[in-house]
C-alpha cells in the first residue's frame, strides 16, 4: 500500500481533530476530558508543536535573510525588490478592505441585531503610533535585544545589513558567510524534523480549539462571521487567484497544491509568526524562488502583510457602525481603508492581535471600542481563516516579484508538501 505524504497525513489530522472536537464539545465541562484530554493531551501535542516551531523562527529568518542579502550582487536590486514589494503587499491590503467595506454594506451584518443577545468580553485596544515611531523602531539598538524579544523588522534590518556587510568584504569574511550558510542548512532540516510532528501538532492543536469553542455565541453574530468568510474566500480566489494568473503567470491549482501544507500549519496556529519557517522552506523548494528573495519578503510580509485581518477589521468596523446605529461617511470609508492598512501592518503575527489593532480602526471614526468586545467571543475561528489569508498573500506577492526579477527556478511540479518523501 501507498504509503501518505506529509501533507496529506497534516490534512488528515486536521479532520480528525474537527471530528474530535466537534464530539467532545458538549462534554467539554467533564473532569476527565477537560483535565487528561484537554489540558493535557491535546495542550501538550498543540503547544509543544507551536513551541518547536517558534524556536527556529529567529535563528532561520537571521541566517536565510543573511545569506539571502549577501547573496545579491547588487544593492540596488535589494531596494528595487523592497519598493516592488511594499507596492504589492499595501495594495493587496487596500483592496482586502475595500472589498470588506464594499460587502459589508450589501449584507448589513450588524442590522436588526439586538444588543443584549450578545455576549460581549472584556477587551483590551491597540493605540496608533506616531509615524515617526513605526519607522525609528524599525532600527535595532541591539541587535542580541531584538532576536530575544522576537521583534521581526528589526531582524530584517539587522541581517540585511549583515548579509550586505558580507558580501562588500568579500573574501575576508568567508568564514563567517560559510558559518551562516551551514547554520541556515541546519536550521532548514530542523523544519522538516519538527513539520514530521505536524500531524500531531495540528491535531491537538485542532482538537482543542474545537472542543472548547463556544458555537451558541455565534448566532447571533452570524451575518458578520459569514460576512467576514466571504470577503476572506472572494480575496483569497479572486484577488490573489487573479493576480497569479494574470501577472505571475502561475497556476492556481498548482499553487493551492503546492502551498496546502503551509495553509495547514497557518489555519491549526493561527499565527503567521509561526508558519515563517514552513513558509519559507515551501517557497525555496517547492516553488524555486531564490533565497535572496524569498527569505526577504517572507518575514516582512508575515509581520505587515495581512489581508485576512485588514479584511476581518473592515467587516467589523461596518457590523459595529450598524449596531450602534452610526451612518458612515465616504470620508469615514476612506479613513477606514488608511488605518486598517496601517492597523494590519502594526498587527503582530500572532494569534489574537488582529482585533486588539482594531481599536485603532474605531478610535479613528469615533465608534465606541465596546464594539470590540461584541465581537470577541467568535474571533478564534475566523483568526484561523483569516490567517491563512494572510500567509498565502504572502506567497503570491512573492511569486510576482520573484517572477519580475527572473528569481524563480525550475522545480518539479510533483513536489507538493513541505517534505513529500513518505514519513
Ligand atoms: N493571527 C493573525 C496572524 O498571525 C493576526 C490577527 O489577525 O490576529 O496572521
Amino acid at each position: 500500500m501507498k504509503k501518505l505524504s506529509l501533507t496529506s497525513k497534516i490534512f488528515v489530522s486536521l479532520i480528525l481533530g474537527i471530528i474530535t472536537g466537534l464530539i467532545l464539545h458538549p462534554l467539554k465541562e467533564n473532569l476527565f476530558i477537560e483535565t487528561y484530554l484537554i489540558n493535557f493531551l491535546f495542550n501538550f501535542l498543540g503547544s509543544g508543536f507551536m513551541r518547536a516551531i517558534r524556536m527556529i523562527v529567529v535563528p532561520l529568518v537571521f541566517c536565510s535573510l543573511t545569506v539571502g542579502a549577501a547573496g545579491v550582487e547588487d544593492v540596488r536590486k535589494l531596494g528595487r525588490v523592497g519598493v516592488k514589494i511594499l507596492a504589492f503587499y499595501l495594495g493587496t491590503t487596500a483592496v482586502a478592505i475595500s472589498l470588506a467595506l464594499g460587502l459589508g454594506n450589501l449584507i448589513n451584518p450588524g442590522k436588526g441585531i439586538v444588543l443584549s443577545q450578545i455576549v460581549a468580553s472584556k477587551v483590551t485596544v491597540g493605540e496608533s503610533k506616531p509615524f515617526v515611531d513605526i519607522l525609528l523602531g524599525m532600527i535595532p539598538i541591539n541587535p542580541a535585544e531584538s532576536m530575544a524579544k522576537g521583534d521581526m523588522l528589526q531582524i530584517i534590518v539587522f541581517a540585511i545589513f549583515c548579509g550586505v556587510g558580507i558580501s562588500l568584504l568579500g573574501d575576508k569574511v568567508k568564514i563567517i558567510k560559510k558559518g551562516i550558510e551551514e547554520a541556515n542548512n541546519l536550521m532548514l532540516k530542523l523544519v522538516e524534523l519538527i513539520m514530521k510532528l505536524a500531524p500531531f501538532g495540528v491535531y491537538g492543536l485542532i482538537a482543542k480549539t474545537f472542543t472548547t469553542l463556544g458555537y451558541a455565541a455565534m448566532l447571533p453574530l452570524l451575518k458578520y462571521f459569514l460576512g467576514v468568510v466571504l470577503a476572506l474566500i472572494l480575496h483569497y480566489f479572486i484577488t490573489y487567484q487573479g493576480l497569479l494568473v494574470l501577472i505571475a503567470r502561475y497556476n492556481p491549482i498548482k499553487f493551492i497544491k503546492k502551498f496546502a501544507s503551509t495553509m495547514v500549519v497557518a489555519f491549526s496556529t493561527s499565527s503567521s509568526n509561526a508558519t515563517i519557517p514552513t513558509a519559507l522552506k515551501t517557497m525555496q523548494e517547492n516553488f524555486g524562488v531564490s533565497k535572496s528573495i524569498s527569505s526577504f519578503t517572507i518575514p516582512l510580509g508575515s509581520t505587515i502583510n495581512m489581508d485576512g485581518t485588514a479584511i476581518m477589521q473592515g467587516m467589523a468596523t461596518v457590523f459595529i457602525a450598524q449596531i450602534y446605529g452610526v451612518e458612515l461617511t465616504m470620508g469615514n470609508y476612506i479613513t477606514v481603508i488608511f488605518t486598517a492598512t496601517l492597523a494590519s501592518i502594526g498587527t503582530a503575527g500572532v494569534p489574537g492581535v488582529g482585533l486588539i489593532m482594531l481599536g485603532m480602526v474605531l478610535t479613528e471614526i469615533g465608534l465606541p471600542l465596546d464594539g470590540i468586545a461584541l465581537i470577541m467571543g467568535i474571533d478564534r475561528l475566523l483568526d484561523m481563516l483569516r490567517t491563512v489569508v494572510n500567509i498565502t498573500g504572502d506567497a503570491v506577492c512573492t511569486l510576482i516579484v520573484a517572477k519580475s526579477e527572473s528569481e524563480i527556478s525550475e522545480v518539479e511540479d510533483s513536489y507538493e508538501g513541505v517534505e513529500t518523501e513518505s514519513v
